[in-house]
């Protein structure tokens, strides 16, 4: 028997294959099966009217869409969380995508400067430690 705590509520259970206790794990699939029902058929999902609908907090419905539980929306309708629009957002990152673009645009930049660095560093450490080892050879 292995006692873990619960990812979610912290509470302490015996640990299955999984992270979550049995109340977090029935919590989600209720959840999950009110938001399938809702969004089956549906082209876009606005997340007020869903929360509404299921009376599931849109923090949860948030998370469980980060986690990739939720399959059934195709398009969410949410408030970007970087320019605050009330539009099509990501289910991933629930940004709008004026600011996806933006984003990837700031860090394909940042990607630019830290390559050289990255790749230098690590054959550096190598060579270091092939040398060691070839005089450690020639001692013996
Ligand atoms: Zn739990
Ligand atoms: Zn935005």
């Amino acid at each position: 028997m292995v006692l873990s705590n619960c990812k979610f509520c912290n509470k302490v259970f015996n640990k299955t294959s999984s992270d979550e206790c049995p109340a977090c794990i029935k919590k989600r699939n209720d959840a999950l099966s009110k938001i399938d029902d809702y969004s089956f058929g549906k082209n876009e999902v606005n997340i007020g009217e869903l929360a509404k609908h299921t009376k599931i907090d849109q923090e949860y419905i948030k998370q469980l869409l980060c986690e990739g539980k939720i399959k059934s929306i195709r398009k969410l309708i949410a408030v970007c969380e970087m320019c605050e629009q009330f539009t099509y957002v990501s289910t991933v990152n629930f940004l709008c995508s004026n600011c996806v673009t933006e984003l990837k645009s700031v860090k394909s930049n940042k990607d630019d400067g830290l390559m050289p660095k990255s790749t230098e560093k690590p054959k550096f450490v190598s060579t270091k430690k092939q040398l060691r080892m070839r005089t450690k050879m020639d001692d013996l």
